[in-house]
Protein backbone atom coordinates (compact mmCIF):
# COMPACT_ATOMS: atom_id res chain seq x y z
CA UNK A 1 0.00 0.00 0.00
CA UNK A 2 1.55 3.62 -1.07
CA UNK A 3 2.21 5.86 1.90
CA UNK A 4 0.45 8.37 3.24
CA UNK A 5 1.61 11.55 1.67
CA UNK A 6 1.29 14.54 4.15
CA UNK A 7 0.28 17.26 2.13
CA UNK A 8 2.10 20.31 3.24
CA UNK A 9 -0.03 22.88 0.64
CA UNK A 10 -2.65 21.89 2.65
CA UNK A 11 -1.11 21.77 6.34
CA UNK A 12 0.47 25.26 5.47
CA UNK A 13 -3.39 26.52 4.55
CA UNK A 14 -4.50 25.46 8.08
CA UNK A 15 -1.46 27.25 9.82
CA UNK A 16 -2.17 30.25 7.90
CA UNK A 17 -5.79 30.54 8.64
CA UNK A 18 -4.55 30.37 12.51
CA UNK A 19 -1.95 33.34 11.98
CA UNK A 20 -4.29 35.31 10.33
CA UNK A 21 -6.80 35.07 12.94
CA UNK A 22 -3.54 35.29 15.54
CA UNK A 23 -2.99 38.65 13.17
CA UNK A 24 -5.87 40.28 13.18
CA UNK A 25 -6.02 40.38 17.31
CA UNK A 26 -2.43 41.63 17.34
CA UNK A 27 -3.29 44.45 15.17
CA UNK A 28 -6.67 45.58 17.27
CA UNK A 29 -4.06 45.55 19.98
CA UNK A 30 -2.25 48.20 18.04
CA UNK A 31 0.68 46.00 17.01
CA UNK A 32 0.70 45.01 13.18
CA UNK A 33 3.24 42.37 12.65
CA UNK A 34 5.78 43.83 10.16
CA UNK A 35 8.26 41.76 7.93
CA UNK A 36 11.01 43.64 5.74
CA UNK A 37 12.88 41.17 2.78
CA UNK A 38 16.07 42.56 1.29
CA UNK A 39 17.15 41.83 -1.87
CA UNK A 40 20.46 42.72 -3.44
CA UNK A 41 20.96 41.65 -7.16
CA UNK A 42 18.22 40.00 -9.75
CA UNK A 43 18.72 36.61 -8.95
CA UNK A 44 15.67 34.94 -11.01
CA UNK A 45 14.91 32.34 -8.32
CA UNK A 46 15.56 34.66 -5.36
CA UNK A 47 13.29 37.42 -7.25
CA UNK A 48 10.81 34.73 -7.18
CA UNK A 49 11.18 33.62 -3.55
CA UNK A 50 10.85 36.79 -2.19
CA UNK A 51 7.39 37.91 -3.70
CA UNK A 52 6.28 34.83 -2.31
CA UNK A 53 7.18 35.75 0.62
CA UNK A 54 5.89 38.95 0.74
CA UNK A 55 2.93 38.39 -0.76
CA UNK A 56 1.84 35.56 2.32
CA UNK A 57 2.45 38.36 4.67
CA UNK A 58 -0.01 39.86 2.75
CA UNK A 59 -2.65 37.26 2.97
CA UNK A 60 -2.56 36.97 6.24
CA UNK A 61 -2.99 40.35 7.04
CA UNK A 62 0.73 41.44 8.12
CA UNK A 63 2.48 44.47 7.19
CA UNK A 64 5.49 43.79 4.75
CA UNK A 65 8.09 45.67 2.51
CA UNK A 66 10.44 44.46 -0.10
CA UNK A 67 13.80 46.57 -1.14
CA UNK A 68 15.04 45.40 -4.14
CA UNK A 69 18.82 46.50 -3.96
CA UNK A 70 21.29 46.79 -7.30
CA UNK A 71 23.75 44.00 -7.12
CA UNK A 72 26.52 46.72 -6.92
CA UNK A 73 25.29 48.05 -3.66
CA UNK A 74 28.04 48.23 -1.14
CA UNK A 75 28.60 46.08 2.33
CA UNK A 76 28.49 49.37 4.26
CA UNK A 77 25.07 50.73 2.72
CA UNK A 78 23.36 47.18 3.57
CA UNK A 79 24.86 47.19 7.08
CA UNK A 80 23.32 50.91 7.71
CA UNK A 81 19.97 49.67 6.26
CA UNK A 82 19.89 46.57 8.43
CA UNK A 83 20.51 49.25 11.04
CA UNK A 84 17.60 51.32 10.41
CA UNK A 85 15.59 48.28 10.14
CA UNK A 86 16.89 47.06 14.01
CA UNK A 87 15.37 50.32 15.37
CA UNK A 88 12.01 50.47 13.34
CA UNK A 89 8.99 49.74 15.64
CA UNK A 90 6.85 48.35 12.34
CA UNK A 91 9.27 46.21 11.53
CA UNK A 92 9.41 43.01 13.76
CA UNK A 93 11.11 40.65 11.25
CA UNK A 94 14.10 41.00 8.81
CA UNK A 95 14.69 38.86 6.31
CA UNK A 96 18.19 39.37 3.62
CA UNK A 97 17.81 36.71 1.20
CA UNK A 98 20.66 34.43 0.49
CA UNK A 99 22.89 34.15 -1.41
CA UNK A 100 24.28 37.43 -1.58
CA UNK A 101 26.13 39.23 -4.50
CA UNK A 102 30.11 37.62 -3.68
CA UNK A 103 31.67 41.34 -2.45
CA UNK A 104 29.23 40.96 0.55
CA UNK A 105 30.03 39.03 3.37
CA UNK A 106 27.10 37.17 4.06
CA UNK A 107 28.04 35.80 7.55
CA UNK A 108 28.62 39.78 8.83
CA UNK A 109 25.15 41.04 7.26
CA UNK A 110 23.40 37.92 9.16
CA UNK A 111 24.99 38.97 12.48
CA UNK A 112 24.11 42.46 12.21
CA UNK A 113 20.23 41.93 12.58
CA UNK A 114 18.77 42.38 16.15
CA UNK A 115 18.37 38.83 17.09
CA UNK A 116 14.80 39.33 18.18
CA UNK A 117 14.45 39.96 14.46
CA UNK A 118 15.82 37.40 13.03
CA UNK A 119 13.34 35.54 12.18
CA UNK A 120 14.99 33.07 9.91
CA UNK A 121 16.54 32.25 12.56
CA UNK A 122 20.68 32.30 11.24
CA UNK A 123 22.11 34.50 13.53
CA UNK A 124 25.03 33.06 15.96
CA UNK A 125 22.91 34.25 18.88
CA UNK A 126 19.99 32.17 17.36
CA UNK A 127 21.83 29.41 16.48
CA UNK A 128 23.59 28.93 20.28
CA UNK A 129 19.89 29.15 21.95
CA UNK A 130 18.41 26.65 19.22
CA UNK A 131 21.94 23.85 20.29
CA UNK A 132 21.08 24.73 24.28
CA UNK A 133 17.33 24.22 24.00
CA UNK A 134 15.96 27.54 24.28
CA UNK A 135 15.42 28.58 20.88
CA UNK A 136 13.97 31.98 20.11
CA UNK A 137 13.00 31.35 16.87
CA UNK A 138 13.53 28.28 15.01
CA UNK A 139 14.65 28.26 11.53
CA UNK A 140 11.39 28.40 9.12
CA UNK A 141 12.18 25.12 6.74
CA UNK A 142 13.27 22.12 9.90
CA UNK A 143 10.28 24.35 12.16
CA UNK A 144 7.90 23.56 9.05
CA UNK A 145 9.38 19.86 8.85
CA UNK A 146 8.72 18.99 12.72
CA UNK A 147 5.28 20.86 12.28
CA UNK A 148 4.71 17.72 9.73
CA UNK A 149 5.69 15.54 11.87
CA UNK A 150 3.17 16.59 14.36
CA UNK A 151 0.53 16.81 11.40
CA UNK A 152 0.67 13.00 11.71
CA UNK A 153 0.74 12.34 15.33
CA UNK A 154 4.36 10.74 15.05
CA UNK A 155 5.85 9.82 18.11
CA UNK A 156 9.17 11.45 18.22
CA UNK A 157 10.40 10.19 21.05
CA UNK A 158 12.90 7.28 21.45
CA UNK A 159 12.32 7.21 17.55
CA UNK A 160 15.55 7.13 15.32
CA UNK A 161 16.05 9.98 13.10
CA UNK A 162 18.75 10.05 10.20
CA UNK A 163 19.33 13.72 8.50
CA UNK A 164 20.61 13.71 5.55
CA UNK A 165 22.68 17.07 5.19
CA UNK A 166 24.74 19.11 7.25
CA UNK A 167 24.09 22.59 6.19
CA UNK A 168 23.69 25.47 9.04
CA UNK A 169 19.98 26.35 7.61
CA UNK A 170 18.82 22.77 6.95
CA UNK A 171 20.27 20.02 8.27
CA UNK A 172 22.12 21.00 12.06
CA UNK A 173 18.62 22.88 13.22
CA UNK A 174 16.57 19.82 11.76
CA UNK A 175 18.76 17.48 13.90
CA UNK A 176 18.68 19.49 16.83
CA UNK A 177 14.91 19.80 16.98
CA UNK A 178 14.80 16.06 16.24
CA UNK A 179 17.09 15.45 18.99
CA UNK A 180 15.52 17.83 21.54
CA UNK A 181 12.22 16.53 20.84
CA UNK A 182 13.65 13.00 21.80
CA UNK A 183 14.42 11.62 19.14
CA UNK A 184 18.20 9.44 18.51
CA UNK A 185 19.93 11.27 15.72
CA UNK A 186 22.35 10.58 13.04
CA UNK A 187 23.37 12.99 10.55
CA UNK A 188 25.20 12.27 7.39
CA UNK A 189 27.39 14.17 4.90
CA UNK A 190 29.10 13.74 1.17
CA UNK A 191 31.70 11.78 3.69
CA UNK A 192 29.35 9.35 5.44
CA UNK A 193 30.54 5.72 4.71
CA UNK A 194 28.00 3.47 3.44
CA UNK A 195 25.17 5.64 3.86
CA UNK A 196 22.50 2.99 3.49
CA UNK A 197 23.68 1.74 6.69
CA UNK A 198 22.45 4.46 8.35
CA UNK A 199 19.34 5.42 6.41
CA UNK A 200 18.21 1.87 6.83
CA UNK A 201 18.03 2.42 10.71
CA UNK A 202 15.45 5.37 10.25
CA UNK A 203 12.09 5.23 11.57
CA UNK A 204 12.25 9.37 10.21
CA UNK A 205 14.35 9.83 7.26
CA UNK A 206 15.06 13.96 6.80
CA UNK A 207 16.77 14.41 3.31
CA UNK A 208 18.42 17.65 2.87
CA UNK A 209 21.69 17.70 -0.11
CA UNK A 210 20.39 18.92 -3.34
CA UNK A 211 20.34 15.96 -4.82
CA UNK A 212 18.04 14.66 -7.24
CA UNK A 213 16.08 11.46 -6.62
CA UNK A 214 19.90 10.56 -4.49
CA UNK A 215 17.20 8.50 -1.79
CA UNK A 216 16.18 5.21 -3.82
CA UNK A 217 13.66 2.54 -2.14
CA UNK A 218 16.43 -0.05 -1.07
CA UNK A 219 17.78 2.31 1.08
CA UNK A 220 14.51 3.27 2.97
CA UNK A 221 13.17 1.51 6.18
CA UNK A 222 9.66 -0.47 5.61
CA UNK A 223 7.80 1.77 7.47
CA UNK A 224 10.01 4.64 8.04
CA UNK A 225 8.66 8.79 7.52
CA UNK A 226 10.58 10.38 4.92
CA UNK A 227 10.45 14.46 4.38
CA UNK A 228 12.19 15.69 1.50
CA UNK A 229 13.26 19.14 2.06
CA UNK A 230 15.26 18.76 -1.56
CA UNK A 231 14.08 21.10 -4.62
CA UNK A 232 16.06 20.48 -7.57
CA UNK A 233 14.83 21.39 -11.30
CA UNK A 234 15.04 18.52 -13.57
CA UNK A 235 16.33 19.21 -17.40
CA UNK A 236 12.87 18.68 -18.68
CA UNK A 237 12.03 22.07 -16.19
CA UNK A 238 9.43 20.00 -13.65
CA UNK A 239 11.05 19.89 -9.97
CA UNK A 240 11.64 16.74 -8.04
CA UNK A 241 13.02 16.36 -4.20
CA UNK A 242 15.99 14.44 -3.17
CA UNK A 243 14.14 11.08 -2.46
CA UNK A 244 12.65 9.10 -5.90
CA UNK A 245 9.39 9.49 -4.59
CA UNK A 246 7.76 7.09 -6.77
CA UNK A 247 9.47 4.08 -6.07
CA UNK A 248 9.89 5.02 -1.95
CA UNK A 249 6.06 5.74 -1.44
CA UNK A 250 5.69 2.12 -1.78
CA UNK A 251 8.09 1.52 1.03
CA UNK A 252 7.22 4.56 3.28
CA UNK A 253 4.72 4.68 5.93
CA UNK A 254 4.50 8.11 5.30
CA UNK A 255 5.70 11.09 2.86
CA UNK A 256 5.95 13.92 1.59
CA UNK A 257 5.89 15.17 -1.93
CA UNK A 258 7.66 18.01 -4.27
CA UNK A 259 6.45 20.17 -4.91
CA UNK A 260 3.80 20.54 -2.21
CA UNK A 261 5.37 19.37 0.74
CA UNK A 262 7.71 21.28 2.53
CA UNK A 263 8.39 24.64 0.22
CA UNK A 264 5.41 25.96 1.38
CA UNK A 265 5.22 24.98 5.06
CA UNK A 266 8.84 26.72 5.01
CA UNK A 267 7.24 29.83 4.24
CA UNK A 268 4.43 29.51 6.72
CA UNK A 269 7.09 28.71 9.86
CA UNK A 270 8.37 32.34 8.27
CA UNK A 271 5.20 34.05 8.97
CA UNK A 272 4.96 32.20 11.96
CA UNK A 273 8.29 33.79 13.45
CA UNK A 274 7.39 36.79 12.40
CA UNK A 275 3.84 36.54 14.46
CA UNK A 276 6.02 35.59 17.45
CA UNK A 277 8.65 38.02 17.48
CA UNK A 278 5.61 41.05 16.91
CA UNK A 279 3.46 38.75 19.92
CA UNK A 280 7.16 39.34 22.27
CA UNK A 281 7.31 43.04 21.49
CA UNK A 282 3.45 43.43 22.78
CA UNK A 283 3.92 41.24 25.87
P1 LIG B 1 23.74 22.68 1.16
O1 LIG B 1 24.33 22.50 -0.21
O2 LIG B 1 24.14 23.85 1.96
O3 LIG B 1 24.03 21.37 2.02
C1 LIG B 1 23.90 20.10 1.47
C2 LIG B 1 24.29 19.07 2.51
O4 LIG B 1 24.08 17.79 1.95
C3 LIG B 1 25.77 19.15 2.92
O5 LIG B 1 25.89 18.95 4.30
C4 LIG B 1 26.40 17.99 2.13
O6 LIG B 1 27.51 17.40 2.79
C5 LIG B 1 25.26 17.01 2.08
N1 LIG B 1 25.36 16.11 0.95
C6 LIG B 1 25.53 16.45 -0.36
N2 LIG B 1 25.59 15.34 -1.11
C7 LIG B 1 25.47 14.29 -0.28
C8 LIG B 1 25.47 12.88 -0.47
N3 LIG B 1 25.62 12.32 -1.67
N4 LIG B 1 25.33 12.11 0.63
C9 LIG B 1 25.17 12.63 1.86
N5 LIG B 1 25.17 13.96 2.10
C10 LIG B 1 25.32 14.78 1.02
O7 LIG B 1 22.18 22.63 0.91
P2 LIG B 1 20.94 23.18 1.81
O8 LIG B 1 20.93 22.52 3.13
O9 LIG B 1 20.89 24.65 1.72
O10 LIG B 1 19.73 22.62 0.92
C11 LIG B 1 19.55 21.24 0.67
C12 LIG B 1 18.40 21.05 -0.30
O11 LIG B 1 17.22 21.54 0.31
C13 LIG B 1 18.53 21.80 -1.62
O12 LIG B 1 17.90 21.03 -2.63
C14 LIG B 1 17.73 23.06 -1.40
O13 LIG B 1 17.20 23.59 -2.61
C15 LIG B 1 16.63 22.53 -0.53
N6 LIG B 1 16.00 23.52 0.34
C16 LIG B 1 14.64 23.51 0.38
C17 LIG B 1 13.98 24.38 1.19
C18 LIG B 1 12.50 24.29 1.25
O14 LIG B 1 11.86 25.22 1.66
N7 LIG B 1 11.90 23.15 0.85
C19 LIG B 1 14.68 25.39 1.99
C20 LIG B 1 16.11 25.26 1.96
C21 LIG B 1 16.74 24.36 1.13
P3 LIG B 1 28.87 18.18 3.14
O15 LIG B 1 28.55 18.93 4.42
O16 LIG B 1 29.85 17.07 3.32
O17 LIG B 1 29.16 19.06 1.97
Amino acid sequence: MPAQIIDGNALAKKIRLEIAAKTAILTAKGVKPGLAVLLVGEDPASQVYVRNKVKACEDVGMYSILERHPADLSEKALLARINELNHDKNIHGILVQLPLPKHIDSHRVIEAIAPEKDVDGFHVANAGALMIGAPLFRPCTPYGCMKMLESIDYPIRGARAVVIGASNIVGKPMAMLLLQAGATVTICNSKTKDLTAHTKEADILVVATGKPKMITASMVKSGAVVIDVGINRLPDGKLCGDVDFDEVKYVASAITPVPGGVGPMTITMLLLNTLEAAERVKA
